[in-house]
């Protein structure tokens, strides 16, 4: 067990979150951090390692593509691996037919049996969305049938979003879908970012590169609860767990989705032709295969084989790895009960994914880690100003 008293900062959890504080902490301030991560590994879920049977480098918890526009964030990043130019393209098999996805002129006229102009698409959609009735959209389903019209929602929305939540699309918060693009061009890159890329060695090196600043000791294998009583009260936190967890579950357990993978090394050198494949029809258990040789075309991969990943999802058990937060009614109103418990508390900085109930891209996660850097470690280490939620 680490002696806790020599540390001047703890972070619990080494995702993007977490790594980006320790470093920053460690290398600009010269603080002394203590890394608590629970798995046997650290990354969180952005980790990534080389599959043995195949050599290709697998992304453990699932195709992790970065992308962003904050200039800042880049820059940061790019202080720890060089990106390569990839740009992710997603496929649909719907009925067997072939579509591209986000949703854009080509995926409408494969649909349609017929070319479409932009002008006629846009004319087709409204022509759905006024049948529909719908003006201002208030869930998932609303929101994707007033952006693509019911025939393209039935198509590509309506079943993979029951398999992927499994909750009645009327109890979905509209974000969810705001987050793929519709266009009325023939663009199908995935991503509208300035900045997209794949790290060139690894997401695992990059986190090995952060997390080698000096002053920073990383201990995996070791869950924060084991060791809490421990850590004397004075020494800060910033924890990005599960703040459900955090609190005992007091308010109730707030709702997450998990995934499972099931990995199969296919006896060919190319399987799908594409990364990514989503399969939105009800009679297909999964949600999409992960094929991850063409995640790096830069790469001389053997050719006799190639590992694809099967993307199940489910409700998560208090022992599963909690992935998407579901966000219905309830799990808001617990989410601000537990809010409410973490304003009073002392000297805990609540952060990531989980420990804001939040879904986070790894460069929000950063994006926001930079900021609670700046906002609270600077003046607390700098200045003693004492740390508040
Ligand atoms: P995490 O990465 O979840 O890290 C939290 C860490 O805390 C974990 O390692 C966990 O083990 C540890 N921990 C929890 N409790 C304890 C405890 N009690 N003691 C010690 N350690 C603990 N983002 C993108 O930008 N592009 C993508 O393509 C993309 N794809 C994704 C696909 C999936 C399936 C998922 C789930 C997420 C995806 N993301 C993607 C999001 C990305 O993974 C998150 O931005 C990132 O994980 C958030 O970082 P974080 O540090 O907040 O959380
Ligand atoms: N979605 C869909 N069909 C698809 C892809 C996505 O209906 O082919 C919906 C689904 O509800 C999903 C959401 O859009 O949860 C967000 O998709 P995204 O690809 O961003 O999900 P992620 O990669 O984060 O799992």
């Amino acid at each position: 067990m680490p002696d806790f008293s020599a540390y001047d900062l703890i972070v619990v959890g080494s995702g993007f979150f977490g790594a980006t504080i320790a470093e920053r902490c460690a290398a600009e301030l010269g603080q002394r951090v203590c890394v608590l991560e629970r798995r046997p590994h650290i990354g969180g879920n952005a980790w990534s390692e080389v599959d043995t049977a195949t050599g290709i480098e697998v992304h453990t918890y699932g195709s992790h593509l970065f992308h962003t526009s904050s200039q800042a964030v880049w820059d940061y990043v790019n202080r720890f691996s060089a990106f390569s130019n990839y740009r992710h393209r997603v496929i649909v098999r719907h009925l067997d037919r072939f579509f591209t996805m986000p949703m854009n002129l080509g995926t409408l006229s494969t649909l349609f049996g017929r070319f479409l102009s932009p002008d006629e698409a846009r004319a087709l959609i409204a022509k759905e969305v006024a049948v529909s009735g719908i003006v201002n959209p208030a869930n998932l389903e609303e929101k994707a049938i007033s952006l693509v019209g019911r025939t393209m929602y039935e198509a590509f929305i309506k079943g993979y979003t029951a398999k992927q939540w499994q909750t009645d699309p009327r109890e979905l918060p509209a974000d969810i879908i705001s987050r793929l693009p519709v266009r009325l061009t023939f663009e199908d890159s995935y991503f509208d970012d300035r900045h997209q890329g794949l790290p060139l060695t690894g997401y695992g090196e990059i986190f090995r590169r952060m997390l080698a600043a000096g002053g920073v000791s990383v201990h995996t294998g070791v869950d924060y609860f084991h060791v809490r009583a421990n850590i004397p009260a004075n020494i800060p936190v910033v924890y990005t767990g599960p703040i459900d967890r955090y609190f005992d579950f007091r308010a109730g357990e707030l709702g997450w989705r998990t995934l499972d993978f099931e990995r199969e090394v296919m006896p060919v050198g190319d399987f799908q032709g594409a990364s990514v494949v989503n399969y939105p029809d009800p009679d297909v258990e999964f949600t999409r295969i992960h094929e991850f040789r063409h995640l790096h075309p830069e790469r001389d991969y053997q050719r006799e084989k190639s590992v694809i990943f099967r993307e199940y999802s489910r409700f998560a058990r208090q022992h599963d790895e909690p992935y998407y937060p579901i966000n219905r009614t309830a799990d808001k109103a617990g989410y601000d009960d537990y809010r409410t418990m973490a304003e009073a508390e002392q000297n805990v900085i609540f952060a990531g994914r989980l420990g804001t109930y939040r879904y986070l891209d790894m460069h929000q996660a950063i994006g926001a880690a930079l900021r609670v850097y700046e906002a609270q470690l600077v003046p607390y280490f700098r200045d003693g100003r004492p740390i508040k939620q």
